[in-house]
C-alpha cells in the first residue's frame, strides 16, 4: 500500500452509466482511452484538450459523432475553465493524460513541462478536490482521480532488474522529474484531502495514432520517404514497449477495478534494444511494402546521444497481472506489425500532420551550459 490512509475500495466492476473526464483525450494515449471507453465499456467521456501541437482530433473521428462523447477545449492551468468543466459535466471519474510529453523537447524547452504537467496538474487536482466534496457520500465513495504517468519516474536500470511500484523514484530528464513531481502531487491530495487516488506507471508506449516526432512512427516515416533513419548513440538502449491498446484496456481494469490509493506499474513485456527494434521495423517494412533500393535498414544512421539519456527502463507487472488480471495482448513483433500496416493503411493522418509544416527534425541536443 502505498498510502497510509486509505481504504481498499474498488468500483467493482464496470457501471454502464459511468461518466469519465479524460483530459488530453486529443494525444495519442488518450485517444485510444476514449475510442476503448466508448466503443468497448459504453461509458460516456468529456474529453478536455488544449490541443497544443501533439493534439489531433482526427484520432476521434470515429467516437466523434457519438452522443457518449463530448469535446471541451479547455487548458487544465486554467483555474476557472477546470471549475466549470466539473460543474458542467460531473464526472465520476477523471483520467488525467494531458501533459507535455516528449523527453527531447523537456531538454530544450523544460519549463513548459513544469508549467503544464506540475502546475496542471496542481490545478486540475484543486477543481476535482472541490467537485468531489460537494458531492453526496455514494458520489464521494464511488468518485476517483487516475493520474497517468511514466516508469521514466524511477530513471534508469543497469543491465538487470525490473521497476517495482517499490523503486526509488530518480526521474534524470526534466521531463520524467515533471511526471515525478504530479506524481507527488496526486498522492499528496489523496493524503491531505482524501481524494480517491489511484496513479499508474506505464512503459514506452507504441501503436496507431502516435505522433510522429516518436521514436516507431519516425523509423517508419523516414524508411518510407527514404530519409536516414536516426538511431541515438550506439542504440543499444533497452525499453519496454506496450502497445497502446493493451494500455488502454489496463488503464480502465485499473479505474475499474484498482484498489484506492495505489500504485500499478503497467509494461509491455517486450524489453528491446533500440536497435534491434529498429531492424524489426525495417523487415516488416522490407516484407509489407519492399523498396527496389534494397533493404529499409540501409538507411539506419548512428546520431548523437540523447543528453542523460536512460539505459534501460524495464516493468515489472505482478502486481496488475495478480490482482486485476491484466496482461498484455500482443507480443512485440505482432503489435510493430499491427503498427506498420496502420502508418501504410493511414497516410492521410500522417501526411495531414506534415502538411501543417511538421518537421521531423532532430531535437534535444542542447547541453546544460546552453541558454
Ligand atoms: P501526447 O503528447 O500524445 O498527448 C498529450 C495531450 O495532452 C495532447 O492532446 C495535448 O493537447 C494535451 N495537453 C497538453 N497540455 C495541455 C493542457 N495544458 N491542457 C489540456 N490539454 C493539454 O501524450 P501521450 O503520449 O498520449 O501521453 C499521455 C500521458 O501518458 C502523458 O501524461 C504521458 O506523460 C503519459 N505517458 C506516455 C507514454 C508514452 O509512451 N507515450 C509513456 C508513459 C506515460
Amino acid at each position: 500500500m502505498w498510502f497510509a490512509n486509505t481504504t481498499a475500495q474498488s468500483l467493482q466492476g464496470s457501471r454502464q452509466d459511468m461518466k469519465i473526464l479524460v483530459t488530453g483525450g486529443a494525444g495519442f494515449i488518450g485517444s485510444a482511452v476514449i475510442r476503448h471507453a466508448i466503443e468497448n465499456r459504453g461509458y460516456s467521456v468529456v474529453n478536455v484538450d488544449v490541443l497544443t501541437y501533439a493534439a489531433n482530433l482526427d484520432n476521434l473521428t470515429s467516437v466523434a459523432d457519438s452522443p457518449l462523447y463530448t469535446f471541451e477545449q479547455a487548458d487544465i492551468r486554467d483555474e476557472a475553465a477546470m471549475k466549470r468543466v466539473f460543474e458542467t459535466h460531473r464526472p465520476d471519474a477523471v483520467m488525467h493524460l494531458a501533459a507535455e510529453s516528449h523527453v527531447d523537447r523537456s531538454i530544450d524547452g523544460p519549463l513548459a513541462f513544469i508549467d503544464t504537467n506540475i502546475v496542471g496538474t496542481a490545478v486540475l487536482l484543486n477543481a476535482a478536490r472541490e467537485y468531489w466534496a460537494g458531492l453526496d457520500e455514494a458520489g464521494k465513495t464511488a468518485f476517483r482521480f487516475h493520474h497517468i504517468s511514466t516508469d521514466e519516474v524511477y530513471g534508469t536500470l543497469g543491465e538487470d532488474g525490473l521497476f517495482t511500484e517499490e523503486t526509488r523514484y530518480q526521474p534524470n530528464s526534466p521531463y520524467a522529474a515533471s511526471k515525478a513531481g504530479s506524481d507527488m502531487l496526486v498522492r499528496a491530495w489523496g493524503q491531505t484531502y482524501g481524494l480517491p487516488v489511484v496513479i499508474t506507471n506505464c512503459s514506452n508506449n507504441y501503436g496507431p495514432f502516435q505522433f510522429p516526432e516518436k521514436l516507431i512512427p519516425v523509423v517508419i516515416l523516414k524508411a518510407l520517404s527514404g530519409q536516414p533513419i536516426p538511431i541515438y548513440g550506439a542504440g543499444t538502449n533497452v525499453r519496454d514497449w506496450l502497445f497502446v491498446n493493451d494500455h488502454a484496456e489496463a488503464l480502465l481494469t485499473v479505474l475499474e477495478r484498482g484498489r484506492l490509493g495505489e500504485i500499478y506499474n503497467i509494461g509491455g513485456d517486450n524489453e528491446a534494444q533500440n536497435i534491434e527494434l529498429v531492424r524489426t521495423l525495417c523487415s516488416i517494412l522490407d516484407d509489407i511494402r519492399p523498396d527496389a533500393a534494397g533493404s529499409y535498414d540501409r538507411l539506419i544512421t548512428y546520431v548523437d546521444d540523447r543528453p542523460g539519456h536512460d539505459l534501460r527502463y524495464a516493468i515489472d507487472a505482478t502486481k496488475i497481472q495478480d490482482e486485476l488480471g491484466w496482461t498484455p495482448s500482443v507480443t512485440l513483433e505482432e503489435g510493430l506489425r499491427q503498427t506498420v500496416v496502420w502508418y501504410l493503411d493511414n497516410e492521410a493522418w500522417w501526411q495531414a500532420i506534415l502538411d501543417r509544416g511538421f518537421s521531423q527534425d532532430r531535437l534535444g541536443l542542447k547541453v546544460a551550459t546552453q541558454s
